[in-house]
């Protein structure tokens, strides 16, 4: 017989996105002439740029001829691209990391989840709460009940404060999905100070570092001393140059990084990680790594950085004009996600129900990113600028009434 794990049933439904495309879907059909906008997924709109087209099409004449035809690649990722992060993300910053401590992936998804499984079960996990709903799933799905919530307010500015009890896992995620709040540096200090303390390891996914627009804000977890010996970090293409579709990523996992074994001995993360993408990963295909090289050309920065002012200047519309309509707003700063306060008495599916039925807007209910998402909505900077201000044109309808 074969028997399932059970862990997997431990899951809850993923309700949220099913939810609302149920729920578009019907509005569509009762209101066939009315065009639905979506600010509710976190994809981008806007195509690959031109010099990371034109290195996938070079990349690809090359596995055409027999001379430069690349097989499997290496595990850790082709060095062109290594060194690449290693300048651009890392050494500007006066942060030095070795080339072994750079693992390329195909996405921050997968890495989250792989390097969630070298952990014992016993660990016991701090999760922001709200937040990507993700990290929570991948815990469930390796059977690791022990989930402690830390709840980001708007008194604490949506950046919760240090567990009162020890933690061994900690996920932090600035620019934060989906309130939009980052970590100051002085609040990562004190994330790195508990870590130490504790023997607890941090996971610093900074999938949005690119919308950071404050200078003081730390890009890398690592630009704070000693965070080496305690974090993990989590990077991807995705939202730095709109590889949602070609799937790209890499993990940093210093070597000064230890765990414990049972009887307290050390263990190197880098060399299981390195392990286990071995045995489960592979490598990231040639093509994509090739075009992620472009990201970190002169021109390939340019264009990058073009696309992601558009969003931010969708951000900052979407920000203003709910502001002059009243409404208490969050994010849309150093981030794509705006983060909104719904009117008193209204659930954030209510909300939802709202925008869809009066104006034909989709958004996504806080709840979805945990309970402490209850009474806020996030909102997206990812569609076209015209979408997002007849979007914006139609909730301003409803709320001057
Ligand atoms: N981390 C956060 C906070 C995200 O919001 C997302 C995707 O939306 C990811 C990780 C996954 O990114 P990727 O596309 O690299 O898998």
């Amino acid at each position: 017989m074969a028997s399932v794990n059970e862990d997997f049933l431990n899951l809850k439904n993923d309700y949220l996105f099913s939810a609302i495309t149920e729920r578009k879907n019907e509005f569509e059909k009762n209101n066939p002439d009315k065009k639905v906008i979506s600010l509710g997924i976190g994809d981008v709109s806007l195509p690959l740029t031109k010099v990371v087209i034109d290195a996938m099409h070079k990349a690809t004449d090359e596995m055409a001829k027999k001379e430069t035809f690349r097989g499997y690649g290496v595990v850790q990722g082709y060095e062109f691209l290594i060194d690449k992060i290693l300048e651009v993300e890392y050494q500007k910053r006066g942060v030095f990391l070795e080339k072994d401590e750079i693992f390329i992936a195909s996405g921050s998804k997968g890495d989250l989840a792989g390097i969630a499984e070298i952990f014992s079960k016993d660990n016991r996990v701090a999760l922001m709460n709200p937040v990507y709903p993700a990290y929570r799933d991948v815990n469930v799905m390796l059977g690791r009940d022990d989930i402690v919530y830390l709840n980001g307010t708007e008194e604490n500015g949506f950046v919760p404060e240090i567990p009162s009890k020890h933690v061994d896992i900690i996920y932090l995620c600035s620019p934060n999905n989906p309130t939009g709040t980052v970590f100051t540096r002085k609040q990562l200090e004190l994330w790195v100070k508990y870590a130490k303390e504790n023997n607890a390891v941090i996971f610093f996914d900074s999938v949005y570092e690119i919308f950071i627009e404050n200078e003081n804000i730390p890009h890398s977890i690592y630009e704070i001393e000693g965070a080496k010996e305690v974090a993990v970090e989590f990077r991807s293409f995705s939202k730095l140059a709109g590889f949602t579709g070609v799937r790209c990523s890499f993990v940093v996992v210093p070597k000064e990084l230890k765990l414990y074994t049972e009887f307290g001995e050390k263990v190197d993360l880098n060399s299981l990680f390195r392990r286990r993408q071995s045995v489960k990963f592979g490598a990231a295909p040639y093509i994509t790594q090739r075009a992620a090289e472009a990201v970190y050309s002169d021109e390939g920065q340019k264009e990058i950085r073009e696309n992601v002012k558009y969003y931010k200047e969708n951000a900052k519309y979407i920000k203003k004009e709910l502001e002059k309509l009243g409404f208490t707003v969050y994010g849309g700063e150093n981030s794509p996600y705006i983060w909104l306060k719904i009117p008193k008495n209204m659930s954030s599916w209510e909300f939802f129900d709202k925008l869809l039925n009066e104006a034909g807007v989709v958004g996504t209910p806080g709840i979805g990113f945990g309970d402490a998402g209850e009474g806020f909505f996030r909102l997206t900077a990812f569609s076209s600028k015209e979408e997002t201000k007849e979007a914006i044109n139609r909730i301003s309808n409803i709320f001057k009434r």
